[in-house]
């Protein structure tokens, strides 16, 4: 018996004859939540039989989060700051006014692309206060964090359906780890036009309602106008596996851009064309950073009873739990479990949630 069957167990023994008084709550409180909803417009009454499909519909119908947040007013700082393109070791290229410049940073410290830092001469004097970064574990020490850029508006994680195929638990994770630094999430679907039908697009259905998701292709230029609409005025980070095409989309954005191509296949080695997150430039307060390619993605510093936080979808439904504890996964009266059962919450992000929730508690 591990410590959450323990410790439900014991909560089980406690609250047994609270069944029936907790269905009655759940009844009134869908009925509450409803009424505040739709603000006294007709619907079928909600009673202890019914309340649950009325909160599945409920849930069902919440739409996407399509609308980015607009770029913030006293971002970025009034100062003169420069901002980090690159980093290699102890030397750094920034902008700074307009010029880019190379400098050095004589303290150790973990700099990353899209910091904003002042300079005296040829060297950093301060790392200004990061809005947001992006970060995963150091790979040689993963109780250290590495950040991967900082400062970002949006992360844009881009996947391919089919060559490469798509990996949704790397989506999953991305989507914690974005969520955890603050930025915000998009999904970039590209290579659209080696898809057959719609149906391949199925498995994407989940992230629709989690974060904006645009379809494009760098062959046919579907959707570019889509993705440069929601990076203009922005600092947006590209994130995905190697090869889906990041290059290809940084390159079809700007085409003065031009970044080598597909280099993995040619070598066939497996090994990154993109070796560090470099920063460019695109003009009107629009800067994108391309990152490494991410085969694996690690989670710095998570632990298995917070995560459910970083599963939106989830929250809601938790509130109808037995337990305020509810890890979701052994406990009876488990409204996410019950939601997964019926389809109104995503089977294989909770399939992601329990292998996640299983390899911390392994550590
Ligand atoms: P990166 O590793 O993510 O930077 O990917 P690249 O931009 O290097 O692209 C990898 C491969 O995918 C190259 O052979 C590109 O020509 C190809 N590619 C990129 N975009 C598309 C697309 O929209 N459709 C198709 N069919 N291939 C693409
Ligand atoms: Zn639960």
């Amino acid at each position: 018996m591990d410590r959450f069957e323990k410790r439900y167990r014991k909560d089980i023994e406690k609250h047994l004859d609270y069944d029936t008084m907790k269905l009655r709550k759940q009844a009134g409180n869908v009925r509450r939540s409803l009424k505040k909803k739709s603000k006294g417009s007709r619907g079928k009454p909600v009673t202890e039989e019914n309340w649950e499909d009325v909160s599945d519909q409920a849930s069902r119908k919440r739409g996407p989060a399509l609308d980015l947040r607009p770029p913030t007013s006293d971002w970025p700082p009034a100062t003169d700051a420069a901002i980090v393109i690159s980093v290699a070791g102890a030397r750094c290229r920034v902008f700074q006014r307009g010029q880019e410049i190379d400098v050095v940073l004589r303290q150790k410290s973990d700099l990353a692309v899209g910091d904003r830092v002042t300079i005296a001469g040829d060297h950093i004097v301060a790392v200004l206060p990061r809005r947001t970064v992006l970060s995963r574990p150091d790979p040689s020490n993963r109780h250290r964090q590495r950040v991967i850029a900082a400062n970002l508006d949006v992360v844009i994680h881009v996947v391919s359906v089919k060559a490469p195929p798509l990996r949704p638990r790397l989506i999953d994770r991305f989507f914690i780890a974005i969520q955890r630094g603050g930025a915000q999430p998009l999904l970039c679907v590209n290579k659209i036009d080696l898809l057959a039908d719609d149906a391949e697009l199925t498995a994407l259905d989940p992230y629709r309602e989690l974060m904006p998701v645009i379809l494009c292709s760098t062959k046919t230029g579907e959707g570019l106008d889509a993705l440069r609409g929601a990076v203009q005025r922005r600092t947006c980070a590209l994130v995905g596996h190697s090869g889906v095409g990041k290059s290809s989309i940084l390159n079809a954005l700007d085409r003065r851009l031009q970044l080598s191509i597909g280099e993995l296949h040619r070598a066939g080695t497996g090994r990154h064309t993109t070796t560090a997150s470099t920063l460019y430039d695109f003009g009107d307060e629009t800067y994108l950073i391309d990152t490494p390619g991410i085969r694996e993605f690690g989670l710095w510093n998570l632990r298995a009873d917070t995560l459910a936080e970083y599963f939106p979808e989830f929250a809601e439904a938790a509130e109808w739990c037995r337990f305020n504890d509810c890890s979701h996964l052994h406990e009876p009266d488990c409204e996410v479990k019950r939601r997964v059962t019926s389809g109104a919450i995503p089977a294989a992000r909770h399939d992601t949630y329990r292998r996640l929730v299983e390899d911390l508690s392994a550590k």
